[in-house]
């Protein structure tokens, strides 16, 4: 028997329960397998489900405890909740799971008629071509150019969008791997800028289109945006549609907008308004342990960003250059994966997209800063 959390106290969770004890438990014999014991629940989000639990519900420190003391052996996440997570790295990592010891289980809202489908439920994390999220950038140049902007769009000082066909390749490149993704955000710098939106975002629905697409932007110019932008949005998978990133220069132009959203029926999210910002890179390296204490906090390394054919865990891999470009610098620029690589398997990207990198050395506890726009020519305390 092997001994398994099920991630969600709620709904997926049970039917996972009952999936494994009504179905997998039956026939695993037959295929010389071993039988799947669901010891508890993994309390992630809350719970959603009656009291009355057929298990124990754990929160995160007696999830550390099951598996310190060998109560449990693995965590089986249904994918439903798996594509909701977007920290979900942080969260194993700091309660030590190793994610050689994560399955993936694929969605039951569907019908399981063989016994070959019911033995091909659970797939290892890192050979799953599932991601929770990923982001692409359809401009790396901004029109408001925040300090501490970590994209640094406010140093990209020409207009630089992706090449549509080129990007068009790369997306089916990326297919070939990654069959499922929860959230695909389309941002920048500020992404309103590129005529091509559009096309961005229908591309993104044809090649995924069960993913819920959301375009990130801070609003300047979505009152000018034409009536196309919005239905192409509204004809994407349900709960697609915008997010408004709220900086001051935005406040009381917001309601508008609001409005414009409204009248249109785009679904939209607005963040809490940004009166400070993160200020967390550095320009003198982290030692091996202060590389592990941060990339273990770090929230952003699930934040997985294409760009130019390749793939990494955050944007910063691909957007370094500017810094390095204006200030001279020479932080690393490392830590993506190229889709083109020959010999490419989905298990070298899962484990590339949860490991630290070099650039990683630079990045340290961030501190708020109060938001501003970059100095004009911009200077390091805008950045370091
Ligand atoms: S609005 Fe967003 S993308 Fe533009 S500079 Fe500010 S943080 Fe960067
Ligand atoms: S470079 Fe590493 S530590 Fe910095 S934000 Fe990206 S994943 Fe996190």
């Amino acid at each position: 028997m092997i001994k398994a959390i099920i991630l969600g106290h709620n709904v997926y969770g049970s039917y996972m329960k009952q999936f494994i004890d009504r179905g997998y438990n039956r026939i695993v014999d037959e295929y010389g397998g071993e039988e799947i014991e669901p010891v508890a629940y993994w309390d992630y989000f809350g719970s959603t489900a009656s009291d009355d639990a057929d298990l124990p519900v754990l929160d995160h420190e007696m999830v550390r405890a099951f598996f310190e003391d060998g109560s449990a052996e693995i965590l089986i996440v249904p994918q439903e909740c798996y594509v909701g997570l977007n920290d979900y790295l942080t969260a194993f990592i700091l309660i030590g799971i190793d994610l050689g010891n994560v399955y993936i289980a694929k969605s039951l809202d569907r019908s399981i008629s063989s016994k070959d489908e019911i033995m091909d439920m659970f797939t290892p994390y890192y050979s799953c071509g599932t991601l929770p999220y990923m982001e692409f950038h359809v401009a790396d140049h901004c029109n408001l150019n925040c300090a501490n902007c970590e994209h640094y769009s406010g140093l990209v000082k020409e207009p630089v969008f992706p090449d549509f066909e080129k990007f068009t390749n790369d997306l089916h490149q990326l297919r070939k791997y990654i069959d499922t993704i929860g959230l695909i955000r389309i941002l920048g710098g500020e992404p309103l800028l590129n005529p091509q939106v559009e096309d961005y975002i229908k591309l993104v629905s044809e090649v995924y289109p069960e993913s819920v697409i959301r375009v990130v932007t801070n609003a300047l110019l979505l009152r000018s945006m034409p009536d196309s932008f919005f239905e192409t949005l509204n004809s994407c998978r349900e709960g697609s549609g915008v997010h408004i990133s709220l900086y001051p220069v935005m406040k009381d132009h917001i309601d508008p907008v609001i409005s414009l959203l409204k009248e249109k029926g785009t679904t939209y999210a607005i963040s809490p308004l940004m009166e400070t910002f993160r200020k967390q890179q550095s320009l003198i390296p982290a030692d091996d342990e202060e590389l592990a204490q941060k990339y273990t906090h770090c929230y952003q390394k699930g934040c997985v960003n294409l760009y130019d054919g390749k793939l990494a865990s955050c944007f910063l891999p691909f957007t370094t250059k500017y810094f390095n470009e204006y200030f001279g610098k020479n932080l690393p620029e490392d830590g993506a994966v190229d889709l083109y690589e020959d010999g490419l398997v989905i298990e070298k990207i899962m484990h590339r997209l949860s490991t630290p990198f070099e650039r990683c050395r630079y990045c340290r506890e961030a501190v708020e800063q109060p938001w501003h726009v970059i100095h004009e020519p911009s200077i390091l305390e805008d950045w370091v």
